[in-house]
C-alpha cells in the first residue's frame, strides 16, 4: 500500500529517490562504486510492486553473479517484495531454454557442457595441432571469448588483431578460427551444448519463434540489469530480444569498473545507452556510502586525470568524483615487505590483531591478482590459525598441476639424496614434466600454471632454507602437512579472493597484496587499454573497503632472492608518506611464534580447548561437512571465463532435433 511505498523511498537520498520512483524505462544509472548502485534498484523494484505498478512475477532483475542474485531477493523479501526473478543471464536463459525447448522442437534440450577443455582437445587433435594442458584452457577460454563477441569464425581473426588477443595456446588467430569450426563441428557430433549456446539459443528462439517471443515477452516486462558496464555482445542481443521493441529497461553500471573485456565485456553498451536510447533519463549518484572518506580520497586520486589527456581518455568518460559520507576512519597504509613470504606473514598477523580488536573474520577480505599468489596466503593463514575461504579460484594444493607435480615429487623421493640443494633438485623433477625455470611468454592458464610450479619451487627453497639438511622426503612430508591442512572444511573465515570475485562485495576490513609492477599491473597486460583495465582492478579494489584499507608489496619473490621488483606504477602519488618499510624475520614459522595465539576454529572463530581439537582446526562441536570454496569454484569458474554467451551463424537450430 501507499504507507509501505513512501517507506521505502525514506531509505534513499534524493538521487537514488529518484531512480527507485522513476518507474518506467529508459532509465541509465550510472554512478561510482559504492554509491548504491545496487540498493537503489532493488528499492525501485520494491517500490514499484508496492506501488502496484509492478506484477513481481513480471519484473526479471538480473545480476552477475549467482551470490548477487540471491542477496536481491533476500532484500527484496526483506521489502516485503518475494517472487521477483533475479537472477544472471544464465541463469534466467537456463530456465527459459529447458521451458520452451520441449514446446518447439520436443523432448529435451541437449546436455549441458560444463568444461570446454575435452571438446577443445579433441578439436585440436582433429586439426593435428599439437597443444598441451594450458593450452587447451587459454584456447577454451578463447572460443569462449569469440561467442561471447557473436564473431564467426571466419570475422575472428581480423577482430582478434583488432583487440589485441595474441597468440592464445600459441597460435595464429587463423588457426584459432579453424579450432573454433572444428570445436562446433565436435560438439555437434557428441549432441551437447555449452554455455554460451545456452543464451545463444535462447536468443534465437525468441528471435526466431513468435509464440516463443510471444510467451517470454508477456511473462517479463519489466527488467533490471546490474552491472551493465560488463555486459558482453552476446548478454546484450538476448536482453535485446527479451525486450523487443519495448523500453522497459532500467541499467545501472559504472565505467571505471570495467574490469572483464578481456573476456569479452564491453562498456560501450553502458555508455552508449543515451544514444540507443534517446529518451532516456539518465541519473547519477556520486554519495559513497560504503567507504571512509580517506579510503574514498584514495580512489579518486587512482582514477584522476593527471596531467595531460590521459584521465579524460579513461573509459572513454570522466570518471566520477566520489563524495564520502561515512565518519573519518584509519588511514589507508602502505607496506613494502622484502619478500611474498614476509608479506603473507604480516597480512596474517595483521588480519588476526583485527579479529582480536572486534571485527569479524568474515567481515576481512585479502584481495590478490593472480590465484597463484594465494600460496603463501593460505599459508600465512593457517600458521596462525586463521580460518579463510578461497573464492573464484582452486586452494593451491587442489590444483591439478599442484597435485601433479606432487606425485612426481614423491616418486623421486627413492632416487635418494644427490647433496643438491632442495630446490634444484625440485626444480629439476619439475623439468622433466616440461617446466622451465624462465617464465613463458604466453599469458592466460599457461602462465598461471607456471606461476603455481614456480610458487611450490619457491616453498622447497623456504623449507630448505628453514631446514638445513632437509631431503626430498622431508619436503614431500612438509608439502603434504600443508595441503591436508589447508583443506580443512570453512564455514566462517577470512576471504582469500581475486580482484575479479570481489566485484560488488564489500568488506569492513580490505588487504590489497602483491601491488608491484609485474603483478598489478600483470605481466601481460601490454597496451594502454589493458594497463587501464588494470587501475581499473585496483579501483574495484580499493572500493571493496568499509574501514581499514591496507596496501601492500614485496621487493622478491622468495627470502634471499634478489629484490628485483619495484612498486606498482598505479601507487604513484597515492601516498604522499613514504610507505612503511618492513625488515623482520623472513621465515613463516618466526612470524606464527611471534603471535603465539591461541588456534582459532574454522568454522565459528571461537578459540580452541582440546589439543585434538587444535589439530583438527575446529572446535568439535561445530560442523564439518560444508566447503564453500566448491561451491565457489564451480560458479566462478564459469564467470572468470565469461561463459555467458549470442547467435553465430553457425548455430542451426534443426541440428538439435
Ligand atoms: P558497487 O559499485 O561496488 O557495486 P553500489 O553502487 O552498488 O556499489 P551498494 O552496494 O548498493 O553500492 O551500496 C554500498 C553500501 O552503501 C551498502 O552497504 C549500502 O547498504 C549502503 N548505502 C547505499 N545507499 C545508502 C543510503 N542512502 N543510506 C545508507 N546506506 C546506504
Ligand atoms: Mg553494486
Amino acid at each position: 500500500g501507499g504507507v509501505g511505498a513512501a517507506h521505502i523511498l525514506d531509505a534513499l537520498d534524493p538521487e537514488q529517490r529518484e531512480v527507485a520512483s522513476t518507474l518506467n524505462g529508459p532509465l541509465c544509472v550510472l554512478a561510482g562504486a559504492g554509491t548504491g548502485k545496487t540498493r537503489a534498484i532493488t528499492h525501485r523494484i520494491a517500490y514499484g510492486v508496492h506501488c502496484g505498478v509492478y506484477r513481481p512475477q513480471q519484473v526479471l532483475a538480473v545480476t552477475f553473479t549467482a551470490r548477487a542474485a540471491g542477496e536481491m531477493r533476500s532484500r527484496l523479501r526483506d521489502l516485503g517484495v518475494p517472487g521477483v526473478q533475479a537472477r544472471t543471464f544464465h541463469a534466467a536463459a537456463l530456465r527459459q531454454l529447458g521451458y520452451f525447448w520441449p514446446q518447439v522442437f520436443g523432448g529435451r534440450p541437449p546436455e549441458i557442457l560444463e568444461y570446454k577443455a575435452r571438446l577443445v582437445a579433441e578439436a585440436a587433435n582433429r586439426l593435428r595441432l599439437q597443444v598441451d594442458r594450458a593450452a587447451v584452457r587459454d584456447l577454451s577460454a578463447e572460443v569462449e571469448w569469440s561467442k561471447v563477441s557473436l564473431l564467426t569464425a571466419e570475422a575472428y581473426p581480423a577482430a582478434a588483431q583488432r583487440q589485441n588477443r595474441g597468440e592464445p595456446g600459441g597460435l595464429a588467430p587463423e588457426a584459432v578460427a579453424r579450432l573454433i569450426t572444428v570445436y562446433e563441428e565436435v560438439k555437434a557430433d557428441r549432441g551437447v551444448i555449452d554455455f554460451e549456446d545456452v543464451l545463444l539459443l535462447t536468443a534465437g528462439l525468441v528471435e526466431e519463434y513468435p509464440e516463443v517471443a510471444t510467451a517470454v515477452r508477456s511473462q517479463y516486462r519489466h527488467f533490471v540489469v546490474d552491472e551493465y558496464q560488463d555486459v558482453s555482445a552476446l548478454q546484450h542481443r538476448l536482453l535485446q530480444q527479451w525486450l523487443g521493441d519495448r523500453q522497459e529497461l532500467c541499467v545501472v553500471g559504472d565505467p571505471s569498473q570495467t574490469i572483464y573485456s578481456f573476456t569479452g565485456a564491453s562498456p560501450q553498451y553502458l555508455l552508449g545507452f543515451t544514444r540507443a536510447y534517446p529518451q532516456a533519463q539518465v541519473v547519477k549518484l556520486v554519495r559513497d556510502y560504503r567507504s571512509t572518506p580517506q579510503v574514498v580520497d584514495l580512489a579518486n586520486r587512482l582514477l584522476a586525470p593527471r596531467g595531460g589527456a590521459s584521465g579524460a581518455r579513461r573509459g572513454g568518460v570522466a570518471p566520477l568524483e566520489l563524495i564520502a559520507q561515512r565518519e573519518p576512519g584509519p588511514k589507508p597504509k602502505l607496506s613494502v615487505y622484502e619478500d611474498d613470504v614476509a608479506e603473507a606473514g604480516a597480512v596474517a598477523r595483521a588480519v588476526l590483531d583485527l579479529v582480536e580488536s572486534g571485527v569479524r573474520p568474515r567481515e576481512i577480505a585479502v584481495l590478490f591478482r593472480t590465484n597463484a599468489q594465494s600460496e603463501s596466503l593460505e599459508q600465512a593463514l593457517t600458521e596462525v590459525g586463521m580460518a579463510y575461504v578461497l573464492k573464484g579460484g582452486e586452494r593451491f594444493f587442489a590444483r591439478k598441476e599442484v597435485r601433479d607435480a606432487l606425485m612426481l615429487l614423491r616418486g623421486a623421493r627413492a632416487a635418494g639424496d644427490t647433496g643438491e640443494p632442495l630446490g634444484e633438485q625440485v626444480r629439476a623433477v619439475l623439468a622433466t614434466s616440461g617446466w622451465s625455470v624462465r617464465p613463458p611468454s604466453a599469458s592466460g592458464a599457461v602462465r598461471e600454471r607456471w606461476e603455481s610450479l614456480q610458487a611450490l619451487a619457491s616453498l622447497a627453497d623456504e623449507i630448505a632454507d628453514k631446514r638445513p639438511g632437509a631431503g626430498m622426503t622431508d619436503l614431500v612430508n612438509e608439502l603434504d602437512e600443508r595441503a591436508s591442512a589447508q583443506h580443512a572444511p570453512t564455514v566462517e573465515g577470512v576471504t582469500l579472493a581475486s580482484l575479479h570475485a570481489a566485484k560488488g562485495l564489500e568488506w569492513d576490513a580490505v588487504f590489497l597484496v602483491g601491488l608491484s609492477e609485474g603483478l598489478m599491473p600483470i605481466t601481460f597486460a601490454e597496451g594502454w587499454e589493458a594497463v587501464e583495465e588494470e587501475r581499473r582492478l585496483l579501483y574495484v579494489g580499493i572500493t571493496r573497503a568499509r574501514e581499514h584499507l591496507r596496501l601492500s608489496w614485496s621487493r622478491a619473490r622468495t627470502p634471499g632472492a634478489r629484490a628485483t621488483r619495484s612498486p606498482s606504477r598505479f601507487l604513484d602519488g597515492l601516498f604522499p608518506e613514504a610507505p612503511r618499510e618492513v625488515r623482520e624475520g623472513r621465515s613463516r614459522a618466526a612470524g606464527a611464534r611471534k603471535s603465539a595465539k591461541p588456534a582459532l576454529c574454522r568454522v565459528c572463530g571461537g578459540s580452541l580447548g582440546s589439543a585434538a581439537e587444535k589439530k583438527i582446526g575446529r572446535c568439535s562441536t561445530c560442523p564439518s561437512t560444508y566447503d564453500e570454496a566448491l561451491f565457489e569454484r564451480l560458479r566462478t569458474w564459469r564467470l572468470a571465463t565469461a561463459s555467458e554467451a549470442s547467435v553465430p551463424a553457425y548455430v542451426v537450430f534443426t541440428d538439435a532435433t
